[in-house]
């Protein structure tokens, strides 16, 4: 298998992809390119350990340093792809070089969304490592406030905490994590975070944030509230960085469109990770993944796709948040649930929730039960089906269901 094939991002999904190529035996030239200045790392330490200082980014990578150089593949650092021909099967790098490719990976990730009036200092975003000194600073150097109340704000803030600021958030959800998680564990989220002294503010709706003087800054609210804060962390969601794609006529909508196979409407142009919205039969629909182990399987199939292989990787969101040493796991979709139950007490926060529809598992959270969110993925992508009064008994174990023949939802 020769060629050459270009992938555009270093995140988990394009970095994976490249893994996957050598490992399935493609001996053609691979040039990995990307944006950041760091081989490719873990990005979900960069809330945790790498904004703590408790390790440094070489202890973070994927890889070890010289395992790119080392299998052939061509790494190119705090570099992008500018433009695609993709009549002719040719990119430009910043680097002013042009490359020729067989096939082309778009994995250029999700972006920190920013706020319409974005002050240029005191007001952060955080996305990867080159974010991380000023954030670190602005923690260093009093109250921090905290727009959004998702992932990035809550782990922001529980390693905020540690590093002893002061640090109050503000979201425009009815409850913290409200877009993974329902209102019981959202409630235990918020229960966590004032215990360590973190105030949250739900439904605020924000005209923005100005910076007052050189020391602070201002958030206001629709209904005249104030909160003022040294600086200020901006964490209200990330958006596909689709502006490559996009400019070279690919076909984007809310990400960049791909099959099942991760083609583009481009030939020879494939698209993975946070940046693509790809098509299930089985969902019926397009959908985009922002989950690290998405990005981690949608590397590795697309891969395969561009080899020529069967496309059988299982795509089913799952993810996990450690705050204050807690630490929470979910998979599948919780919002398409009918009914949920909960094995063990939420409060003790040792527990399940499981979301059910039409009798079949569809989502799943656990806090101290991860044998439950591994049992629970089989689950969720067989569609076994089991009376509500199974799910909810403690007796039934999850794993053993896993291991015994169900009807299935078809
Ligand atoms: P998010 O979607 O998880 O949360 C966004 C939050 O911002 C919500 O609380 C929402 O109510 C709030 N919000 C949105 N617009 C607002 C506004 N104008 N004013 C005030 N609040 C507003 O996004 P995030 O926390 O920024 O994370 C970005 C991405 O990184 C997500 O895809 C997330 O899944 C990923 N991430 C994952 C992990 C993990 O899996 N552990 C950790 C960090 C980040």
């Amino acid at each position: 298998m020769t060629g050459q094939i270009v992938i555009a991002g270093a995140g988990v999904a394009g970095a994976t992809a490249a893994r996957t190529l050598r490992d399935a035996g493609y001996s053609g030239r691979i040039v990995l390119v990307g944006a950041e200045s760091h081989a490719p790392y873990r990005r979900p330490m960069v809330s945790k350990d790498l904004l703590a200082g408790t390790r440094d980014v070489g202890r973070c990578l994927l890889e070890p340093e010289t395992y790119w150089a080392g299998n052939g593949i061509e790494l190119r650092v705090a570099t992008t792809v500018t433009d695609i021909d993709t009549d002719h099967g040719r990119v430009w790098l910043s680097s002013g070089e042009a490359l020729g490719y067989d096939s082309l990976l778009l994995a250029t990730g999700a972006r920190a969304r920013r706020l319409e009036q974005h002050p240029p200092v005191r007001v952060r975003t955080l996305r990867g490592v080159g974010d991380i000194a000023a954030l670190r600073a602005a923690i260093d150097s009093g109250p921090l406030l905290i727009v959004g109340g998702g992932l990035v704000g809550l782990e922001v803030a529980a390693t905020a905490r540690g590093l002893g600021a002061e640090v109050h958030i503000l979201h425009a959800g009815a409850a913290p994590l409200d877009r993974v998680v329902p209102q019981e564990v959202s409630e235990l989220v918020q229960y966590l975070h004032a215990e360590h002294g973190v105030r949250i503010d739900s439904n605020v709706r924000l005209t923005g944030i100005e910076q007052i003087d050189t020391r602070g800054v201002v958030a206001t609210a629709t209904d005249g509230r104030t909160w003022t804060g040294s600086s200020a962390l901006v964490a209200i969601g990330a958006e596909p960085d689709t502006a490559l794609a996009r400019t070279a006529g690919i076909a984007v909508d809310a990400g960049i469109l791909v099959d099942e196979w991760y083609r583009t409407s481009a030939a020879g142009v494939f698209a993975a990770g946070d940046v693509a919205r790809r098509f299930t039969a089985h969902r019926g629909r397009h959908e985009r993944s922002e989950h690290w182990n998405s990005a981690l399987a949608q590397g590795a199939a697309a891969a395969k796709s561009m080899l020529g292989q069967p496309v059988t990787e299982l795509e089913l969101p799952w993810g996990w948040t450690t705050q204050y040493g807690v630490s929470l796991q979910f998979a599948g979709w919780m919002q398409s649930r009918e009914e949920l139950v909960v094995r063990g007490a939420i409060e003790s926060r040792n527990f399940t929730v499981l979301a059910l529809s039409g009798g079949a598992l569809v989502g799943a959270i656990t806090v101290g039960r991860p044998r439950d969110i591994r049992a629970a993925r089989e689950l969720i992508a067989t569609g076994a089906v089991l009376p509500s009064a199974d799910w909810a008994d403690e007796a039934v174990d999850l794993t053993r269901i896993v291991q015994a023949p169900l009807p299935v939802r078809r």
